[in-house]
Protein backbone atom coordinates (compact mmCIF):
# COMPACT_ATOMS: atom_id res chain seq x y z
CA UNK A 1 0.00 0.00 0.00
CA UNK A 2 3.20 2.49 -0.02
CA UNK A 3 2.40 5.45 -1.86
CA UNK A 4 -0.92 5.55 -1.02
CA UNK A 5 -2.64 9.12 -0.92
CA UNK A 6 -5.45 10.01 2.03
CA UNK A 7 -7.27 10.38 -1.32
CA UNK A 8 -10.34 12.69 -2.11
CA UNK A 9 -9.57 12.21 -5.69
CA UNK A 10 -9.88 14.76 -8.30
CA UNK A 11 -12.79 16.79 -8.84
CA UNK A 12 -14.46 16.44 -12.36
CA UNK A 13 -17.11 18.78 -13.94
CA UNK A 14 -20.75 18.70 -12.50
CA UNK A 15 -23.69 20.31 -13.20
CA UNK A 16 -26.26 20.78 -10.31
CA UNK A 17 -29.43 19.06 -10.74
CA UNK A 18 -32.78 20.68 -9.52
CA UNK A 19 -34.88 17.89 -10.81
CA UNK A 20 -35.21 14.43 -10.87
CA UNK A 21 -35.04 14.43 -14.49
CA UNK A 22 -31.71 16.11 -14.32
CA UNK A 23 -29.70 13.41 -12.37
CA UNK A 24 -26.34 13.15 -14.24
CA UNK A 25 -23.89 11.00 -14.15
CA UNK A 26 -25.54 9.54 -11.01
CA UNK A 27 -24.91 5.87 -10.69
CA UNK A 28 -25.01 5.07 -7.16
CA UNK A 29 -28.06 3.16 -6.47
CA UNK A 30 -28.68 4.99 -2.61
CA UNK A 31 -28.80 8.18 -4.78
CA UNK A 32 -30.80 6.56 -7.56
CA UNK A 33 -33.79 5.47 -4.72
CA UNK A 34 -34.05 8.99 -3.12
CA UNK A 35 -36.54 11.24 -3.43
CA UNK A 36 -36.70 14.44 -5.52
CA UNK A 37 -36.27 17.00 -2.38
CA UNK A 38 -33.86 14.71 -0.66
CA UNK A 39 -31.75 13.77 -3.89
CA UNK A 40 -31.27 17.85 -4.73
CA UNK A 41 -30.44 18.41 -0.95
CA UNK A 42 -27.90 16.06 -0.81
CA UNK A 43 -26.61 16.68 -4.46
CA UNK A 44 -26.42 20.14 -4.09
CA UNK A 45 -23.29 19.23 -1.31
CA UNK A 46 -21.65 16.67 -3.07
CA UNK A 47 -18.80 16.79 -5.54
CA UNK A 48 -18.07 14.24 -8.12
CA UNK A 49 -14.53 12.80 -8.35
CA UNK A 50 -12.83 10.20 -9.56
CA UNK A 51 -10.58 8.13 -7.77
CA UNK A 52 -7.70 5.84 -9.30
CA UNK A 53 -7.04 2.08 -7.91
CA UNK A 54 -4.92 2.75 -4.56
CA UNK A 55 -6.74 5.67 -3.34
CA UNK A 56 -7.28 5.63 0.39
CA UNK A 57 -10.86 6.87 1.24
CA UNK A 58 -10.87 5.95 4.90
CA UNK A 59 -8.13 4.83 7.34
CA UNK A 60 -8.68 3.03 10.91
CA UNK A 61 -8.58 5.58 13.38
CA UNK A 62 -8.36 8.74 11.54
CA UNK A 63 -10.82 11.20 11.63
CA UNK A 64 -13.44 10.91 8.84
CA UNK A 65 -13.33 13.59 6.92
CA UNK A 66 -15.46 12.95 4.21
CA UNK A 67 -17.84 10.23 2.96
CA UNK A 68 -18.57 8.30 -0.77
CA UNK A 69 -20.82 7.24 -2.93
CA UNK A 70 -19.52 5.41 -6.01
CA UNK A 71 -20.48 5.42 -9.19
CA UNK A 72 -18.11 3.27 -10.79
CA UNK A 73 -15.63 0.73 -9.79
CA UNK A 74 -15.03 -1.18 -6.80
CA UNK A 75 -13.30 -0.42 -3.06
CA UNK A 76 -12.44 -2.62 -0.55
CA UNK A 77 -12.93 -2.76 3.33
CA UNK A 78 -9.80 -4.10 5.08
CA UNK A 79 -9.15 -4.89 8.56
CA UNK A 80 -5.60 -4.34 8.95
CA UNK A 81 -3.57 -5.50 11.85
CA UNK A 82 -1.27 -3.79 14.16
CA UNK A 83 1.98 -5.76 12.89
CA UNK A 84 0.87 -4.52 9.24
CA UNK A 85 -0.81 -7.69 7.57
CA UNK A 86 -4.55 -6.81 6.06
CA UNK A 87 -7.45 -8.58 5.16
CA UNK A 88 -10.29 -7.86 3.25
CA UNK A 89 -13.55 -7.82 5.18
CA UNK A 90 -15.97 -6.25 2.29
CA UNK A 91 -16.15 -5.15 -0.90
CA UNK A 92 -18.54 -1.93 -2.17
CA UNK A 93 -19.03 -0.22 -5.01
CA UNK A 94 -22.17 1.62 -7.02
CA UNK A 95 -24.48 -0.33 -4.69
CA UNK A 96 -23.61 1.44 -1.93
CA UNK A 97 -21.52 4.21 0.45
CA UNK A 98 -18.36 4.44 2.20
CA UNK A 99 -18.66 5.93 5.63
CA UNK A 100 -20.65 4.31 8.01
CA UNK A 101 -19.65 5.44 11.14
CA UNK A 102 -20.54 8.55 10.26
CA UNK A 103 -24.20 7.71 10.14
CA UNK A 104 -24.07 7.31 13.82
CA UNK A 105 -22.03 10.32 14.92
CA UNK A 106 -18.58 8.12 15.33
CA UNK A 107 -15.88 9.97 14.17
CA UNK A 108 -13.11 7.76 13.23
CA UNK A 109 -13.70 4.41 10.70
CA UNK A 110 -12.54 1.20 12.85
CA UNK A 111 -10.92 -0.10 8.89
CA UNK A 112 -9.35 1.07 5.81
CA UNK A 113 -11.59 1.70 2.63
CA UNK A 114 -9.34 1.78 -0.21
CA UNK A 115 -9.93 2.14 -3.97
CA UNK A 116 -9.44 -1.94 -5.92
CA UNK A 117 -10.52 -1.29 -9.13
CA UNK A 118 -10.45 2.86 -10.29
CA UNK A 119 -13.68 4.24 -9.39
CA UNK A 120 -15.50 7.70 -9.69
CA UNK A 121 -18.28 8.99 -7.45
CA UNK A 122 -19.64 11.72 -5.45
CA UNK A 123 -17.51 12.84 -2.15
CA UNK A 124 -19.36 15.02 0.48
CA UNK A 125 -17.84 16.58 3.52
CA UNK A 126 -18.73 14.70 6.69
CA UNK A 127 -20.61 18.07 8.30
CA UNK A 128 -22.65 18.47 5.38
CA UNK A 129 -23.61 14.99 4.93
CA UNK A 130 -24.39 15.44 8.78
CA UNK A 131 -26.48 18.22 7.87
CA UNK A 132 -28.34 16.02 5.29
CA UNK A 133 -29.08 13.39 6.87
CA UNK A 134 -30.64 15.47 9.82
CA UNK A 135 -33.50 16.12 6.99
CA UNK A 136 -33.38 13.03 5.01
CA UNK A 137 -35.48 9.98 6.47
CA UNK A 138 -35.02 7.91 2.70
CA UNK A 139 -31.27 8.19 3.53
CA UNK A 140 -30.92 7.63 7.03
CA UNK A 141 -33.36 4.49 6.19
CA UNK A 142 -31.13 3.44 3.21
CA UNK A 143 -27.71 4.00 4.99
CA UNK A 144 -28.62 1.81 7.92
CA UNK A 145 -29.48 -0.52 5.46
CA UNK A 146 -26.63 -0.61 3.54
CA UNK A 147 -25.14 -1.06 7.16
CA UNK A 148 -26.80 -4.47 7.73
CA UNK A 149 -26.03 -5.69 3.85
CA UNK A 150 -22.50 -4.86 5.05
CA UNK A 151 -22.49 -6.40 8.21
CA UNK A 152 -24.07 -9.61 6.09
CA UNK A 153 -20.97 -9.42 3.62
CA UNK A 154 -18.16 -9.00 6.91
CA UNK A 155 -19.51 -12.19 8.63
CA UNK A 156 -19.72 -14.04 5.14
CA UNK A 157 -16.27 -13.46 4.86
CA UNK A 158 -15.19 -13.92 7.84
CA UNK A 159 -16.39 -17.64 7.41
CA UNK A 160 -14.45 -17.67 4.37
CA UNK A 161 -11.31 -16.83 4.87
CA UNK A 162 -11.14 -19.47 7.83
CA UNK A 163 -13.41 -22.08 5.92
CA UNK A 164 -12.71 -22.31 2.61
CA UNK A 165 -9.59 -22.88 0.39
CA UNK A 166 -7.72 -20.13 -1.69
CA UNK A 167 -9.16 -21.08 -5.10
CA UNK A 168 -12.79 -20.83 -4.18
CA UNK A 169 -12.18 -17.54 -2.16
CA UNK A 170 -10.82 -16.48 -4.85
CA UNK A 171 -13.42 -17.48 -7.50
CA UNK A 172 -15.79 -15.71 -5.08
CA UNK A 173 -14.08 -12.76 -4.65
CA UNK A 174 -13.76 -12.30 -8.71
CA UNK A 175 -17.35 -12.90 -8.43
CA UNK A 176 -18.34 -9.81 -5.84
CA UNK A 177 -15.69 -7.45 -8.05
CA UNK A 178 -17.54 -8.44 -11.12
CA UNK A 179 -21.11 -7.93 -9.89
CA UNK A 180 -19.27 -4.55 -8.92
CA UNK A 181 -17.71 -3.34 -11.93
CA UNK A 182 -20.17 -4.71 -14.48
CA UNK A 183 -17.56 -5.69 -17.04
CA UNK A 184 -16.03 -9.08 -18.13
CA UNK A 185 -12.61 -8.12 -17.97
CA UNK A 186 -10.98 -5.96 -15.14
CA UNK A 187 -7.74 -4.49 -13.85
CA UNK A 188 -6.19 -7.00 -11.18
CA UNK A 189 -2.43 -7.61 -9.97
CA UNK A 190 -1.50 -10.45 -8.20
CA UNK A 191 -0.42 -8.50 -5.48
CA UNK A 192 -3.11 -6.64 -4.88
CA UNK A 193 -5.63 -9.62 -4.66
CA UNK A 194 -2.91 -11.56 -2.25
CA UNK A 195 -3.60 -8.50 -0.02
CA UNK A 196 -7.21 -8.41 0.07
CA UNK A 197 -7.50 -11.92 0.57
CA UNK A 198 -4.84 -11.93 3.31
CA UNK A 199 -2.97 -15.07 1.29
CA UNK A 200 0.45 -15.12 0.30
CA UNK A 201 1.08 -14.39 -3.07
CA UNK A 202 2.22 -17.58 -4.38
CA UNK A 203 -1.28 -19.15 -3.09
CA UNK A 204 -2.62 -16.59 -5.22
CA UNK A 205 -0.76 -17.90 -8.14
CA UNK A 206 -1.52 -21.36 -7.93
CA UNK A 207 -5.90 -20.52 -7.12
CA UNK A 208 -5.77 -18.41 -10.29
CA UNK A 209 -3.79 -20.95 -12.03
CA UNK A 210 -6.44 -23.87 -11.24
CA UNK A 211 -9.07 -21.38 -12.49
CA UNK A 212 -7.30 -20.65 -15.78
CA UNK A 213 -6.89 -24.13 -16.53
CA UNK A 214 -10.64 -25.16 -15.97
CA UNK A 215 -11.55 -22.31 -18.57
CA UNK A 216 -13.43 -19.99 -16.02
CA UNK A 217 -10.38 -16.97 -16.14
CA UNK A 218 -7.75 -15.92 -18.23
CA UNK A 219 -5.29 -14.16 -16.33
CA UNK A 220 -2.50 -12.17 -18.14
CA UNK A 221 -0.66 -8.38 -17.13
CA UNK A 222 -2.80 -7.28 -14.50
CA UNK A 223 -6.05 -8.14 -15.98
CA UNK A 224 -8.40 -11.48 -15.45
CA UNK A 225 -11.01 -11.76 -17.79
CA UNK A 226 -14.28 -13.78 -16.54
CA UNK A 227 -14.46 -16.69 -19.45
CA UNK A 228 -17.31 -18.77 -17.72
CA UNK A 229 -19.29 -17.16 -15.25
CA UNK A 230 -21.23 -19.93 -14.16
CA UNK A 231 -18.23 -22.11 -13.99
CA UNK A 232 -16.87 -19.35 -11.57
CA UNK A 233 -19.90 -19.46 -9.67
CA UNK A 234 -19.62 -23.31 -9.82
CA UNK A 235 -15.84 -23.57 -8.67
CA UNK A 236 -16.65 -20.82 -5.73
CA UNK A 237 -17.71 -21.71 -2.21
CA UNK A 238 -21.17 -21.39 -0.82
CA UNK A 239 -20.39 -17.70 0.23
CA UNK A 240 -20.97 -15.92 -3.10
CA UNK A 241 -25.13 -17.70 -2.93
CA UNK A 242 -25.37 -17.04 0.97
CA UNK A 243 -24.74 -13.32 0.44
CA UNK A 244 -26.60 -12.97 -2.35
CA UNK A 245 -29.50 -15.57 -0.89
CA UNK A 246 -29.78 -13.16 2.19
CA UNK A 247 -29.79 -9.59 0.42
CA UNK A 248 -32.70 -10.78 -2.01
CA UNK A 249 -34.51 -12.22 1.03
CA UNK A 250 -34.41 -8.58 2.54
CA UNK A 251 -34.78 -6.05 -0.90
CA UNK A 252 -37.90 -8.70 -0.89
CA UNK A 253 -40.47 -7.96 1.65
CA UNK A 254 -42.44 -11.40 0.69
CA UNK A 255 -39.12 -13.51 1.05
CA UNK A 256 -38.60 -11.92 4.51
CA UNK A 257 -42.03 -12.62 5.70
CA UNK A 258 -41.83 -15.96 7.73
CA UNK A 259 -45.79 -16.81 6.66
CA UNK A 260 -45.21 -16.13 2.85
CA UNK A 261 -46.31 -19.42 0.87
CA UNK A 262 -42.49 -19.48 -0.39
CA UNK A 263 -41.21 -19.75 3.58
CA UNK A 264 -43.54 -21.75 4.17
CA UNK A 265 -42.51 -24.19 1.70
CA UNK A 266 -39.04 -23.50 2.10
CA UNK A 267 -40.26 -24.45 5.94
CA UNK A 268 -41.29 -27.97 4.81
CA UNK A 269 -38.25 -28.97 3.00
ZN1 LIG B 1 -16.36 -19.05 1.20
Amino acid sequence: MAGNRRGNGSTMSLDRPTSAAQKPSVENEILLQLPRSEFNAAFAKMELCAFPSRTILLEPGTPIEHCYFLNKGVASIIHVMTDGRSVEVGLTGREGFVGIPALVDYETSPVRAVIQIDASGYKIGVRQFKTVLQSGPVLRKLLSQYSQDLAVQSIQIAACNRLHSVDQQLARWLLMSQDRVGEITFPLTQEFISHMLGTRRASVSVAAGILQKRGLITYTRGQVTVKDRQGLENASCECYREINKQLEMWKTPQFGNLNHPIQKMRAKQ
